[in-house]
This record gives structure tokens, C-alpha cells and sequence, in this order.
């Protein structure tokens, strides 16, 4: 097994309404030629949570990162006019938080993070700010969040 150093969380830019799972999003990766669904997990919006790939083969999730991670997309995350929000149910986030709690546990020293948060450091200060996302996705904070929720387990 490979080292994974990331869980990165991701949304799948879908508006609140539309209720896809892993079928649907392995149907448009493969539209764009893709072999299979590019993330390794996605969590519907009833928060149940669906296998995308192994977690042994590499995703195809986030450019330049994908050798050492896990990608993790939440359905949902923007509006009807396709703008970003942040519009995931309880039960995404409960999914969420025991499947990176059952996921750091597997990988202990793995960082949880954001898809927004691997953007290139453009001015190089050492921190990816809201001007250099690429994405806004998966539009909030996945690590104040996470550090939260692993100081309450
Ligand atoms: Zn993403």
C-alpha cells in the first residue's frame, strides 16, 4: 500500500436538489475519458457513503497530489446558478467526520484538507489564500473544521 499523506475533501460542484451518487459522477469522469470515477469515496446528500475507487489505486481528484491521497467528494456545493455554497446536509457531515475519523485512523499521519487548499502558494508566503484557490471547493474550511470535530471525539 502506498503512503497517503492527504484526505482531501472535495464537493462535486452539484446544486442541493440534484441527489447523484457514485454511478452519476463515475458516468461524467468517464465523458471526460477517465478509466473510472476519480475520487475514492463520495457521500450522497442523505450522507450515505459510496466506494469510488480502491483505496489502492490512485484517484484522479486533485493535480499534483493525486500518488499520495484520498479523495473524499461531498454531492453538492453550489447553487442552482452553479455559484459556490455551502449547502451540505447533517448527515454529509456526520458521514464525513466517521469516515475521516475510520480514515486517520488508517493513515495516522495523514493531513485532512480541502481541494481549495492544495492551490499553488502563487506569492510563495507559505499559505494558499482565498485569491489563489482554483476552486472554491469544497467551499469551507475542511481543516478548522475538522480540528474541531477530532477535539470533541
Ligand atoms: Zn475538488
Amino acid at each position: 500500500m502506498k503512503t497517503i499523506s492527504l484526505l482531501v475533501v472535495h464537493c462535486s460542484a452539484t446544486p442541493a436538489a440534484r441527489d447523484i451518487g457514485v454511478a452519476e459522477i463515475r458516468a461524467m469522469h468517464r465523458a471526460k475519458g477517465w478509466r473510472d470515477v476519480g475520487y475514492h469515496y463520495v457521500i450522497r446528500r442523505d450522507g450515505t457513503v459510496e466506494k469510488g475507487r480502491p483505496d489502492t489505486v490512485m484517484g484522479a481528484h486533485v493535480q499534483g497530489h493525486n500518488a499520495n491521497s484520498l479523495g473524499i467528494c461531498l454531492v453538492g456545493g453550489v447553487k442552482p446558478d452553479m455559484t459556490a455554497e455551502t449547502n451540505f446536509t447533517p448527515d454529509q457531515y456526520a458521514a464525513l467526520e466517521q469516515l475521516l475519523g475510520t480514515l486517520t485512523t488508517r493513515h495516522p499521519r495523514a493531513r485532512v484538507c480541502g481541494h481549495r487548499d492544495l492551490s499553488p502558494d502563487r506569492n510563495g508566503n507559505g499559505k494558499v489564500e482565498p485569491g489563489e484557490w482554483v476552486k472554491a471547493c469544497p467551499t469551507f474550511d475542511v481543516a478548522a473544521w475538522w480540528a474541531k470535530r477530532e477535539g470533541a471525539r
